[in-house]
C-alpha cells in the first residue's frame, strides 16, 4: 500500500504540492488528476524518489521509498525516455538489469509483454524504426518490466489507437489482479472513470476533490436526465432549476440542479409525446471535474 501523507513541495518560493494526502491499496487503480502545472508531475517525482518532499511522508508498504524498493516500483512518464538507437531487447536488458533482473527474466518477461502488446516481431528492431504507438508500447513494457508493485501511469495512451489503447487496458487490468497498486493520470476523464475507483483532483498544488469516485458522484447535486421523444428544448430550458438541455441525434441532456427538480421535468415530459426514455444519471466524472476546477480557477 502506498500512504501519501501531508506531503508539500515548495520550488524555492513557489508553492507546487501543498498538504497533500491518500493511499492506494494492493491492487488498487488510484486517479490523480489536475489540469497543466497542478503539481500531478512533482507528486510522482517525490513518490518515486527522484525529488526531495518540503514536507510530509511517503511510505510504501509501510517503509519510506528509497533505493531498498525503487527495483518495485514502475513508472511511465508523459515524455519518451527510450534510448531509440537500441533494439527493444538491447532497451529492456537496460531497464531490467537496472531493477535487478537477469537477462533470463527480462527475456522471459519480454516476450511475454511483446506477445500481449502484439508487437513480438518488433524485438530486435531498433526503438528509433517503430511507429510513434509501437514506441509507446515500448515504454510501456519498461515500465512493467520488473513486475512493479507500485507503477505509475501519467498519460499512458497518448498516440495510441483504440485497438491499443485495449491492449493496454488488458494489461493494466492484469496487473491489478496481481495486487499491484496504480496510480493513474490522464486527461481523458473517460478513461478515468473507467479504471478509478478513487481520485484526486488538484488545483495549482492544493486538493479540491478527493474520495471514491460513486461517492463523490452520488453526493454531487447535480444531475442529467437523458430523454428520448418529441420534447420541446426551449420548453425544457424554461422549467426552474434545469441548467442546460444539450440535444443530440436521437436523446436530450437534461442538467438540472438537484435530484427534485427531475420532478418538474417529469411533470412536463408525461404530457409530450413518443417517450422512449426517461432516465435520472448521475454526472460524468467530466462534467464534475469542469465544474471544480473550474470554479477553483475563480478564486
Ligand atoms: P503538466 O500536466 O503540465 O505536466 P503537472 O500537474 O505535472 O503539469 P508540475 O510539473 O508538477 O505540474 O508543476 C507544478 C508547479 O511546479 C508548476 O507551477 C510548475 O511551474 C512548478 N515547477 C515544476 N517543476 C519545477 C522546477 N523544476 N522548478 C521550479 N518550479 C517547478
Amino acid at each position: 500500500m502506498l500512504e501519501v501523507k501531508n506531503v508539500t513541495k515548495y520550488y524555492g518560493t513557489n508553492l507546487a504540492v501543498n498538504n497533500l494526502n491518500f493511499q492506494v491499496k494492493d491492487g488498487e487503480i488510484f486517479g490523480l488528476l489536475g489540469v497543466n502545472g497542478a503539481g500531478k508531475t512533482t507528486t510522482f517525482r517525490m513518490i518515486t524518489g527522484l525529488l526531495d518532499k518540503t514536507e510530509g511522508e511517503i511510505l510504501f508498504n509501510g517503509k519510506k521509498v528509497d533505493y531498498s524498493v525503487t527495483d518495485q516500483i514502475g513508472f511511465l512518464t508523459e515524455e519518451r525516455s527510450l534510448l531509440t538507437k537500441l533494439t527493444v531487447l538491447e532497451q529492456a536488458k537496460f531497464y531490467g538489469g537496472l531493477k535487478g533482473l537477469t537477462n533470463d527474466e527480462i527475456e522471459t518477461r519480454l516476450d511475454y509483454l511483446l506477445e500481449k502488446l502484439e508487437i513480438k516481431d518488433y524485438k530486435t528492431r531498433k526503438i528509433k524504426e517503430l511507429s510513434k504507438g509501437n514506441q509507446q508500447k515500448v515504454q510501456f513494457i519498461m515500465s512493467i518490466i520488473n513486475k512493479p508493485k507500485l507503477l505509475i501511469l501519467d498519460e499512458p495512451f497518448s498516440g495510441l489507437d483504440p485497438i491499443n489503447i485495449e491492449l493496454f487496458k488488458n494489461l493494466i487490468l492484469e496487473l491489478k489482479e496481481e495486487g499491484t497498486s496504480i496510480i493513474f493520470s490522464s486527461h481523458r476523464m473517460d478513461h478515468v472513470e473507467y479504471f478509478c475507483e478513487s481520485l484526486c483532483i488538484l488545483v495549482k498544488g492544493n486538493t479540491v476533490l478527493s474520495g471514491n469516485l460513486k461517492k463523490i458522484k452520488s453526493s454531487f447535486a447535480k444531475k442529467n436526465i437523458i430523454i428520448e421523444g418529441d420534447v420541446d428544448k426551449d420548453k425544457l430550458m424554461s422549467i426552474k432549476g434545469v441548467l442546460n438541455v444539450e440535444k443530440s441525434s436521437q436523446t436530450y441532456k437534461v442538467s438540472i440542479e438537484n435530484n427534485d427538480i427531475s420532478d418538474s421535468v417529469f411533470k412536463y415530459v408525461s404530457k409530450c409525446k413518443n417517450i422512449k426514455k426517461f432516465i435520472v444519471e448521475e454526472p460524468t466524472l467530466n462534467e464534475i471535474f469542469i465544474e471544480k476546477v473550474g470554479g477553483a480557477y475563480e478564486k
